[in-house]
């Protein structure tokens, strides 16, 4: 046990990480310190328990994920309750609103936890690179702060804790991009691990974002862009698809910016094709596109590769260019107008998502107009939309001319109202079409149903066994609603590969592409 313990100091700590900011030496002489109440017998086969509670975007999800990789090879397992943690982990959000709010009331709700059981208590994500040294000030029973660029540390910084009882806050930034190195999963699956009967997958391909959007935390909390490169990813995709993964969401701030930095010349458009090829593999997606940074290459693979989803999130945030200027966004209206042009045209059943403020400083009735222009002239499948509200450190949280509470949540409902609409007009464009549905489990609407989703991304509920979970079946789409469809399983004939009915019989509805698997 010893032999192992120690070079997994001296590799996740001092090599792997030598533009960080913290004292690995001095860590890695007191952690030695300690030693010999460390390393019994019963502290390194000790099975332990681990609860994260997470908050915000895919990143985080998969920063998640991430992390249970990491602690399994501490030997923390995770528990989805809480009371039977030995390691408690909130990994917050600070996109969205009021998210120093909700990290201090859950760490609240786990102070009685502490108190009897003593169990270690953690925040890491954006808030915790955000507050830092502040969280631990004020939150006096919190033993970890870990920001965005420390998580390969955690199983060091964790132990630090169990052996030496002292907080540790660890914040610095890793210019060299080491801390996107990750575990990958493991080929045996431990029972009650979440990895069991996965049927899709995240996977970061870069982090950070170079944009300095006025309104937005990412770049201060995240870091500037960086990317993994293409041998690591791919690698991670192969094994997940090993694993059962039949659609991997490649994930970054910005794909578009991926292969900043990265010693091989590669741009995104070119990553996607060596994706493409990993068989087992069937469905790619990839979030978030910058506008700006769509390249025509880009646009080009939804027509090439075949295993590209037909979706694309693109936000845009305002339709405004005067708005789009104070956002520091890069583009126009008529320039994103264009990108979504030639998106259609390529590829014309492309799905197309966004997101959109409403209420930014300076926003007047004729700036919400040409939102609601925009919305009318793309008609997007789907739409999150929000009411501007300040980031701490951003540009715009300076910024004097704020619009109204009540003004930004009328116009908040006006635009919701409109994209509701034209929501379920594009879900009722589906009905009696046959689509491709990767089964993901049982629906919450029924015990007889199972749940899954189309290539454009559309939640499909229809009667079937568990058995179909993992599977692409081909699903009659009999109901629209605002939020999902209804469908009936295409019947047993039609199904078979290489049936003639299914290349041929083109009353069936279904095309060659959307033949089972
Ligand atoms: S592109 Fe803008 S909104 Fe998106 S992460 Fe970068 S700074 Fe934030």
């Amino acid at each position: 046990m010893l032999c192992i313990w120690i070079p997994r100091i001296k590799c996740g700590a001092s090599s792997a990480f030598p533009g960080m900011t913290f004292q690995v030496n001095e860590f890695l002489i007191h952690c030695i310190s300690y030693l010999p109440s460390v390393i019994s017998p019963q502290n390194m086969l000790m099975e332990k328990r681990v609860y994260i509670e997470t908050y915000g975007c895919q990143m985080n999800e998969y920063d998640t994920e991430r992390i249970l990789r990491l602690l399994e090879s501490s030997n923390y397992l995770e528990t989805k309750d809480a009371k039977e943690a030995d390691f408690i982990l909130i990994n917050t959000c600070s996109v969205r609103e009021k998210p120093e709010h909700k990290v201090y009331s859950a760490l609240g709700r786990y102070q009685w936890l502490k108190e009897e059981r003593g169990t270690i208590i953690g925040v890491a994500g954006c808030v915790a690179q955000q507050e830092g040294d502040r969280l631990l000030n004020r939150v006096p029973y919190l033993d970890m702060v870990i920001g965005t660029h420390a998580i390969p540390m955690l199983p060091q910084l964790l132990q630090k804790v169990e052996c030496s009882g002292q907080r540790v806050c660890e914040t610095g930034f890793d210019p060299e991009g080491n801390y996107l190195k990750t575990i990958l999963p493991q080929k045996s699956p431990v029972v009650g691990s979440i990895r069991l009967d996965k049927v899709k997958s995240y996977v970061t391909i870069m982090q950070g974002c170079d944009h300095f959007c006025s309104y937005c935390i990412v770049p201060y909390v995240r870091g500037r862009e960086k990317s993994r490169s293409s041998g690591e990813i791919i690698e991670e995709v192969k094994r997940l698809t090993e694993m059962g993964v039949k659609e991997v969401c490649l994930l970054g701030q910005n794909v578009n910016g991926y292969g900043k930095g990265l010693e091989e010349e590669l741009r995104f458009a070119e990553l996607l094709p060596r994706i493409n090829e990993i068989e087992g593999l069937h469905r790619i997606r990839f979030t978030t596109s910058h506008p700006a940074d769509l390249s025509e290459e880009l646009i080009q693979a939804f027509s090439r590769l075949s295993k590209l989803c037909e979706h694309i999130h693109l936000p845009f945030q305002s339709g405004s260019d005067r708005i789009l200027k104070a956002m520091h966004r890069g583009y126009t209206k008529e320039s994103y107008l264009e990108k979504i042009d030639r998106l259609k045209g390529v590829c014309p059943s492309i799905a197309v998502t966004a997101d959109v403020i409403v209420g930014f400083p300076g926003e007047e009735e004729r700036d919400f107009e040409e939102t609601l222009d925009l919305l009318q002239k793309v008609r997007f499948d789907d739409l999150f939309s929000f009411k501007y509200s300040p980031r701490k450190g951003t540009r715009a949280a300076q910024f004097e001319d704020k619009v109204e509470e009540k003004v930004k949540q009328e116009r908040l409902s006006i635009l919701q109202e409109i994209q509701k609409e034209i929501t379920l007009q594009k879900n009722q464009e589906l009905e009696g079409r046959v689509k491709e549905v990767l089964v993901e489990g049982r629906s919450k609407q029924s015990d007889r149903d199972v749940t899954g989703r189309t290539r454009s991304n559309k939640v499909v509920n229809f009667k079937g066994d568990l058995e179909l979970v993992g599977k692409l079946v081909p699903v009659q789409i009999t109901k629209a609603y605002p939020h999902s469809l209804r469908g009936e399983i295409v019947p047993t004939h039609c199904r078979l590969q290489n049936a003639p009915a299914c290349r041929t019989d083109r009353d069936c509805g279904i095309k060659d592409s959307e033949i089972l698997i």
